[in-house]
């Protein structure tokens, strides 16, 4: 899998997060830039782009939260049949390397470059992994999408954070409903008190899983981004 279609589908979820919630100019062109645009601004990104870009959103997030492999490729394919076009490799006029883009143009328009490059991105991790290529995390009140990039097993939270909150209100309510059942006795010989849980479903390394990549670790080299090097790379 190539860290480019990672970092796109990462950038993917966090963007649909973001402009569902409460998006600003600032705030998008921040998370933009966080995942590879190296200048200091991001250039042209107007209300009226981030107001189109909550539509875009609107749609990928069907995506994340699609019930199996075939609804998630039903609504890929329609995004794809509706708004990318031939890929084309570009340098920007010699300003990034060679990279795949599957919008109309380099300079379209910020809402189609997002869909488009998203649903590309998305579309490659579900054929690399042949299943929905994220979800909505299952932690209780967080509803936040996430991609999936990660071999065996789908994850059901955003982050280990959620992952671990989950399982402590999982303990609670277990401990309420049925406090000397079997299955709770079970539970505590795998976790007695005082030993932290275990993370649950977050496997690996995920430098990006977290809620803010820019809190996290250097985010590495340029992106090479094969989808989606607008004005970066
Ligand atoms: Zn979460």
């Amino acid at each position: 899998m190539l860290r480019s279609t990672r970092n796109t589908a990462d950038r993917a979820a966090e963007l649909v997060a973001l402009l569902l919630d409460a998006p600003t100019v600032e705030s998008v062109g921040e998370v933009i830039r966080a995942y590879g645009e190296r200048g200091p601004g991001v250039p042209g990104l107007t209300g009226g782009d981030v107001a189109a870009m909550r539509e875009a959103a609107a749609r990928l997030r069907e995506v994340f939260a699609a019930a199996d492999l075939g609804e998630a490729a039903g609504l890929l394919n329609r995004i794809l049949a509706g708004s990318a076009r031939p890929p084309r490799l570009t340098t920007h006029d010699g300003a990034a390397d060679w990279h795949l883009h599957a919008d109309g143009e380099d300079d379209a328009p910020w809402a189609e470059w997002f869909l488009v490059s998203s649903a590309m991105a998305l579309a490659m991790l579900l054929a690399e992994h042949r299943r929905v290529p994220g979800g909505i995390c299952a932690a209780p009140g967080c509803d936040r999408p996430f991609a999936d990039s990660s071999p065996g097993s789908p994850r059901r939270f955003c982050s280990s954070r959620c992952a671990t909150r989950a399982r402590v209100a999982g303990h609670r309510t277990r401990r309420a409903v049925r406090p000397a059942g079997p299955g709770e006795r079970r539970e505590t010989e795998a976790h007695p008190p005082g030993e932290p849980p275990e993370p649950v479903d977050v496997r690996g390394p995920r430098p990006r899983k977290t809620e803010d990549p820019r809190k996290t670790e250097d985010p590495g080299p340029p992106a090479r981004d094969l989808l989606s090097g607008r004005y970066w790379d």
